[in-house]
């Protein structure tokens, strides 16, 4: 048997995605870096802030709202109120988790199903919670500094913080080269926007984004676009021997073949044989 491995869109082998929490007006700024280096990522909101009634709050979330809308970034539940969700009661988490997809879905017009723990707050009760309220995935803040693939999606680690040691980081990812037979590369940063102004440390940011953004070799995608890719990469169906491969999924999946230089597109809705 050959070791088949995940290969990303057009058979690349890394993957960088960011994860912003919370929904404050630097997301905006943030966003604009992003664009302008084709970065993407997701944004987690306590959507309770969209019914607070002072005008700055207003004013805070008009932005936000308008900068993700004019972006390619995803929206990502938080929990309403932004509690210590571990140590509710079950009724409470589900009304935390399911008021708050509510109140997204509402507001963005579209399906909302990722999510980031409120203070990283995380448990296994709060993980059966989410996916009895449709959250498909969940991030925590147990930085792992390297460029695995998520093994639970209820306790998707991220690779940094982006106040860790990211250009290092960076190349290490720029540089390194997964073999056929190696699952590739995910670079997962995630942060507070708020912190760049606190921190005064936007260039950092910014650095970064230049140094991993607009390349050719790796996928810039949001969470919820990694997690249904993966999905459809789980999804394909191999004959006993390995050599028909059949993707019934929608989307085309690359997949690399131990041994083998190239990657192999299996094309959505259809049947691949291997000679
Ligand atoms: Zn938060």
């Amino acid at each position: 048997m050959t070791e088949i491995r995940i290969r990303f869109p057009e058979g690349r082998k890394k993957a960088l995605t960011l994860s912003y929490d919370d929904g404050d007006s630097p997301d905006a700024r943030l966003i604009e870096i992003m664009k302008k280096n084709g970065l993407k990522g997701t944004f987690n909101i306590m959507s309770m802030l969209f019914d607070l009634p002072e005008d700055h709050v207003k004013e805070r979330m008009r932005i936000v709202k308008e900068a993700i809308f004019n972006s390619d970034n995803e929206v990502a539940c938080h929990s309403y109120n932004h509690p210590h969700i571990a140590g509710m009661i079950k009724t409470g988490m589900i009304q935390e988790t399911l008021n708050d997809r509510l109140r997204l879905e509402k507001e963005f017009g579209r399906m909302v199903r990722g999510y980031a723990y409120p203070y990283g707050s995380h448990s296994k009760e709060v993980e059966e919670v989410l996916e009895m309220c449709g959250i498909a995935y969940a991030r925590t803040v147990h930085a792992h500094e390297s460029f695995v693939l998520p093994q639970n999606w209820y306790q998707w680690n991220p690779t940094c913080h982006h106040n860790a040691d990211i250009m290092r980081l960076a190349d290490r990812f720029l540089n390194g080269d997964p073999a056929s037979a190696e699952d590739p590369y995910l670079f997962y940063v995630w942060g507070h926007t708020f912190e760049f102004n606190h921190d005064n440390n936007w260039n950092k940011i910014e650095e970064f984004a230049e140094k991993v953004g607009n390349r050719d070799d790796v996928w810039y995608c949001t969470n919820i676009e990694f997690y249904d890719y993966y999905q459809c990469f789980k999804g394909l169906k191999f004959s006993a021997d390995e050599s028909i491969i059949y993707n019934p999924s929608a989307t085309d999946v690359w997949v690399s073949f131990g041994g083998t230089k190239e990657p192999v597109k299996i094309p959505a809705g259809e049947i691949v044989k291997r000679g």
